[in-house]
């Protein structure tokens, strides 16, 4: 199994972490000329049963300007042409403005969605409830898995779930 997977979230939620954590392999030459998608290419995860290429999507945020407008619809069309898209958040209690506005947009593509909640090594169990039950009530992630990048928690079971969409 193979095929791409699309890393998203707000600044600071640890999607470099989990990156660097997950891709051994960094991708020297895709093409000579490359597709738009293929310039966000971090790496590949090279698994006993599966081959994955990470892209990063940056610019999902709120366009400030007509650059930004076309940085959010080059992020969709990455969403889009992904296999499935990793969403990492924060154990937080309440979902806030940055995360509900990326989740607008997340609402535009039919790719599956696994919502990845990094830095559980922060919160107790309750409150990884709480954010938990916050997220799936929204009805827009196919997956949840709660994480910790830098401990390495949890990032088997993320790996298995992503091939479940390869
Ligand atoms: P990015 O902006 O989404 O790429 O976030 P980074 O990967 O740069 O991480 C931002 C900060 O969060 C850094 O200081 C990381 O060390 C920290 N961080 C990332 N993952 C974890 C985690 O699982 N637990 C804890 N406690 N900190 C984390
Ligand atoms: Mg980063």
């Amino acid at each position: 199994k193979s095929g791409f997977v699309a890393v998203v979230g707000r600044p600071n939620v640890g999607k470099s972490t989990l990156m660097n954590r997950l891709v051994g392999e960094k991708v020297a030459i895709m093409s000579p000329k490359p597709q738009t998608t293929r310039h966000n290419i971090r790496g590949i995860i090279n698994n006993e049963n599966s081959q994955m290429i990470v892209i990063d999507t940056p610019g999902l945020h709120k366009p400030a300007s007509k650059l930004g407008d076309y940085m959010v619809q080059s992020a969709l069309n990455t969403l889009q042409d992904a296999d499935a898209i990793l969403y990492l958040v924060e154990p937080e209690k309440r979902i806030g403005p940055g995360d509900r506005y990326i989740m607008e947009l997340l609402e535009k593509t039919e790719t599956p969605i696994i919502l990845v909640i990094n830095k559980i090594d922060m919160s107790n169990s309750a409150e990884l409830e709480i954010c938990f039950q916050q997220y799936d009530e929204t009805g827009l992630f196919q997956s949840i898995i709660p994480i910790s990048a830098t401990l390495g928690e949890n990032i088997n079971q993320l790996i298995r779930t992503i091939e479940a969409y390869l």
